[in-house]
């Protein structure tokens, strides 16, 4: 038996420590107890206080309805078998629902399932019930033990009325605890008694030894004595005991006649009587009355109810919804709601679904949940959500107004509407035809609501057009494990305005391929990550984090990364602006080619790193990125590793006990590059460096390119010099940069004009100085014009454009423009004529490949395991294109992947530090193999303590091409790679026992 519990509830584990008691207090009770039958079900007798015959219970009319908190627990041995499982205790949870919904009494089961591993228990059930009531058990709910199926003594309830009972056997051929028996012990807890009692005298003890209480006479069959003679209730017939003497039709087989001389004609179908299970069928409405009476009376089941629970019971039903209508009562809806093209769903109650079921809101429907809350069934697992469908060819009707018919369907949330525990609260997905990319681009508008413990709180599809779904002044927090705010996938411009992300075991906000907007004070706290932005090709879009002039966003305390993002788009790109970091976690990690402006933040805590950019101009990329005017105080101000191109870190105030800002090469990551110029002769850098006293301004560290840094030649304000040496010169400038006022982003609106100036310029030539500026200016203008174009839908103008600037970046941006136009046609030629000059490129060049063919075949794509062995190597590497095979790892196989930069490269001996950082002495941590692309002589070479036993290299086709041990030392390998030809292997390591323990790409070029 499996107890894997797919429920969220718990369920507990208990070891009864008093087992070894029992058997004395078993043989005492059954000493003192005389039972009806030694062939039966039901032992219940009553005891003291027992609830027999009253004038004043027989003359209440209570009505109900009921709702009565219960308990299950399920009795097992030590070794946990034996017991019933999950299944069948929604089975037996039937029989109760069945038996007592009719007569206004509903059960409002707790979700926790106790679980008692007790072998004497399991081996002696009912007939040991006073030790098993006091196990676990409760005053403010009637307690269910259910025994095994083999467990002996049937059922019993400790009294009548009683707050608990036990139940286990078998007999006349049905499990007692998946029968009515159930409700028959359920029955006596309510107050009732044996429709025999009286008629046959019934005797025994209670717990505490006393006898059973309340007179007892026999019922007449003429019912003149049925008030206060037989089981008190006037429509049950008088039964001499039926005795389970029914034959296959439930027909009583005996006879007698009583002190009148009138035949007894006892029902046989009525759950109280000592009839066969399979015979029993209802309790009457006089034995209804009676236990709502007895529920109204007695103090102990008064304890037991509950405020009216809304429960999902009965059978699955769809409901269909074709006229406009309002939901103002709370309901249970045990199927899906379907909202159908031209009518209007309005929820001011709240609104519970089953299992898997949902609304489902089609195009030209909307549904508008007005401060209502619509959440799962008691005890059920989540329910699915909400899906609504789009028109991917339309753009989005207002969400305030009734959709056209073939308008994208619209959810509307607010006025403090709450939505909790579903799967994911909105997808803007066609229901089951999820892939159906025609229905995406669903209208969502969330303002003033909660959502409160989904797995996912909105799920967003590729859309083209400018998504207008926002969500203004929103709650998302998790309730567990495996949560996520919002995912974004290939669509630019959904909102989130002042809205709160808190908990999330996965990211507050990520996007594939997409934009976004995160404005207005929005938070984010404890989430595993702030904001993660992927991208599985160079898309053209922006990511917009904070704005100037508007409430910062505020972010705390999250586990890794407030915000991290792995390639960000080109065109507008990523803007971090005016964001306030607090907490351990690095503030921004960019990876891979990138474009970004990271600007007047506000960044300290106890963590290492500010902010980190990580190979952001890989494959020549060059981009116009700004990280400036923020202040950040933290151990390591700011990292640069590998390529950065075109960076400059302008405006920034450091505070910080290490390195203000670092630049690093590696053979691995590449050589250290940021802008030739930081700053210019009339503009410097700006920058206001940590008291040199406590750290290091600048360090430059491996391999890097030469820059020249210019700052303020002031006296008053020594923080703007740079004092250590490094890889750069400082030169200093007589003119201020006020640092005051951050630029606009992008500067004056760019215009065909001035680039065709600008590249003018540039081709006429002038100074160094000149031609950075004037390459900058025009790599911002060409930025923001394929932007434009994009954005409004003229892909031709922004093709036309990069052909122009023909550069690598530009044909790389050029297959970014059509891959995200959907002409994969075109996008294959365009990569497969980009330039094979190094691995960035060539690697890029692969995982593209294999982009396009999922894109291509979309719901077919299934990855092959080889082109999953080379993206696993690609996303564990070193190349900063690593990130687009990480983005794809991700969709395809749920993989994530972790970076710690900050602490990789660290040079030993720190007393070298800033004294001769050019050549800094560094550990090799990784492997490391060089030069990479080669002709095909590599070296490899291996940290210290590296447990490697064996070196393959494969090529792409899984053709192994080498394998040999690896001795100890340096080792030299010649791949012999003119023979195998200009081609990209993969390089594996493998430790004794044959597993992997480094992959990576290697580049044979010729
Ligand atoms: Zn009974």
């Amino acid at each position: 038996m499996n107890w894997t519990n797919p429920l969220r509830c718990k369920f507990r584990l208990f070891a009864n420590s008093l087992g070894h008691l029992l058997p004395a207090v078993f043989i005492l009770l059954l000493a003192g107890t005389t039972r009806l039958s030694a062939q039966t079900f039901c032992q219940t007798v009553g005891g003291a206080g027992a609830m027999g015959y009253s004038a004043a219970l027989n003359g209440m009319n209570s009505t109900g309805p009921y709702y009565i908190k219960v308990y299950i627990h399920v009795i097992r041995r030590n070794d946990g078998t034996g017991g019933v499982t999950l299944s069948q205790v929604e089975e037996s949870k039937g029989f109760l629902d069945a038996a007592f919904g009719s007569h206004n009494i509903f059960f409002v089961y707790d979700c926790d399932i106790d679980l008692i591993d007790n072998t004497t228990f399991f081996n002696s059930g009912a007939n040991t019930y006073c030790a098993i009531g006091q196990t676990n058990s409760h005053t403010d709910g009637i307690d269910i033990y259910i025994a095994g199926d083999n467990s002996p003594g049937g059922g019993i309830a400790e009294n009548i009325p009683s707050t608990f009972f036990v139940i286990g056997s078998t007999g006349f051929g049905s499990v007692f605890s998946r029968s009515y028996v159930i409700a028959h012990e359920m029955g006596h807890c309510l107050g009732l008694w044996h429709t025999h009692h009286g008629t046959v005298t019934e005797s025994g003890n209670d717990c505490n030894g006393n006898p059973i209480g309340g007179t007892q006479c026999p019922e007449l069959v003429n019912g003149s004595n049925c008030d206060n003679c037989g089981d008190f209730v006037c429509d049950t017939p008088a039964d001499p005991f039926i005795g389970f003497n029914v034959n296959a039709s439930c027909q009583w087989l005996g006879s007698g006649t009583d002190a009148n001389g009138d035949p007894y004609a006892p029902d046989e179908n009525v759950i109280m009587a000592y009839t066969t299970p399979i015979c029993m069928e209802y309790f009457t409405d006089g034995q209804g009355q009676r236990m709502r009476n007895v529920i109204e009376m007695s103090p102990v089941l008064q304890a037991v109810l509950v405020g009216q629970t809304v429960t999902c019971s009965g059978t699955e039903k769809d409901i269909h919804i074709y006229q406009n209508i309002t939901y103002n009562t709370d309901m249970g809806v045990n199927g899906n709601i379907y909202v159908h093209t031209g009518a209007q769903l309005t929820i001011t109650s709240n609104v519970l679904f089953a299992k898997d079921k949902g609304i489902i809101v089609e195009r030209g429907a909307k549904l508008h949940v007005n401060g209502g809350s619509l959440s799962k069934c008691p005890c059920a697992e989540d329910w699915r959500g909400i899906n609504v469908e789009g028109n991917a060819s339309k753009v989005q009707p207002n969400a305030f107004s009734m959709p056209a018919a073939d308008d994208a369907g619209v959810v509307l949330i607010n006025n403090l509407a709450h939505v909790e525990w579903a799967r994911t609260s909105i997808s803007t997905t066609r229901y089951n035809e999820g892939w159906n990319s025609a229905y995406w681009g669903g209208m969502v508008h969330c303002e003033n609501a909660t959502f409160l413990s989904n797995r996912r709180v909105a799920e967003f599809m590729k859309y083209d057009k400018p998504n207008q779904s926002k969500f203004v002044n929103c709650t998302m927090e998790s309730g567990g494990t495996g949560y996520a705010g919002a995912t974004i996938w290939d669509t630019d411009n959904v909102t989130f305005e002042n809205c709160r992300f808190y908990n999330m075991t996965s990211q507050g906000i990520l996007t594939y391929d997409a934009g976004a907007i995160v404005r207005d004070g929005s938070s984010f706290q404890k989430n595993e990550r702030g904001i993660e932005g992927k991208a599985t090709y160079p898309y053209v879009g922006k990511l917009m984090i904070g704005e100037m002039g508007s409430t910062p966003n505020y972010f705390l305390n999250n586990n890794r990364e407030h915000v991290r993002v792995e390639s960000t788009a080109f065109g507008a790109g990523l803007e971090v602006v005016n964001n306030e970091f607090f907490g351990a976690s690095t503030a921004v990690r960019v990876i891979g080619p990138s474009k970004y402006t990271i600007r007047a933040n506000s960044i300290s805590g106890s963590g290492i790193l500010g902010i980190a950019a990580i190979q952001t101009g890989a494959m020549g990329w060059n981009q116009p990125n700004r990280v400036d005017y923020n202040g950040i105080q933290k151990p390591i101000g700011m990292i640069a590793n590998g390529p950065n191109r075109e960076m400059q870190f302008i405006c920034n105030n450091f505070s910080t006990s290490i390195w203000d800002f670092r630049l690093f090469g590696s053979t691995s990551s590449g050589t250290g590059e940021i802008r030739a110029s930081q700053g210019g002769p009339w503009y410097p850098a700006g920058n206001c460096f940590t008291d040199p006293g406590t750290e290091i301004d600048i360090l430059t560290q491996g391999p890097t390119t030469f820059f020249t840094y210019y700052a303020y030649n002031s006296e008053t304000e020594p923080c703007q010099r740079p004092l250590n040496p490094g890889n750069y010169t400082t030169i200093l400038t007589e003119i201020a940069n006020g640092c005051e006022v951050p630029p606009v982003i992008g500067g004056e609106p760019p215009t065909e004009d001035e680039y065709y100036l600008l590249k003018q310029q540039i081709t006429g030539g002038g100074s160094s100085q000149q031609l950075t500026d004037w390459t900058e200016r025009k790599n911002i203008v060409l930025n923001g014009l394929i932007s434009e174009y994009v954005s409004s839908g003229d892909v031709a103008s922004a093709l036309a454009l990069l052909d122009f600037e023909g550069t690598t970046t530009a044909k790389v941006m050029k297959y970014g423009v059509l891959v995200g136009s959907g002409d994969y046609q075109s996008a294959t030629t365009e990569l497969n004529a980009l330039p094979s000059t190094d691995a960035e490129l060539t690697t890029f060049k692969q995982v593209q490949h294999i982009n396009l063919a999922r894109m291509q075949q979309g719901l077919e794509y299934e990855l092959s395991g080889t082109d999953s062995a080379f993206l696993e190597s690609v996303a564990t590497g070193d190349l900063g294109v690593r990130s687009y095979a990480r983005a794809l790892m991700g969709l395809l196989e749920g993989r994530s992947y972790e970076d710690d930069d900050e602490l990789d490269y660290v040079p030993d001996g720190g007393e070298s530090f800033g004294t001769n950082p050019g050549t800094g002495k560094t550990t090799i941590e990784k492997v490391s193999v060089l030069p990479n692309p080669t002709t095909g002589l590599f070296t490899v070479k291996l940290p210290e303590g590296f447990t490697a036993t064996r070196l393959q290299v494969t090529a792409v086709t899984g053709q192994v091409l080498l394998d040999q041990p690896i001795l100890e030392g340096q080792y030299r390998i010649d791949l012999g790679g003119k023979a195998w030809g200009k081609s990209m292997y993969l390089l594996v390591l493998r430790d004794a026992e044959g597993k992997s323990v480094h992959a990576q790409t290697i580049v044979v070029s010729q």
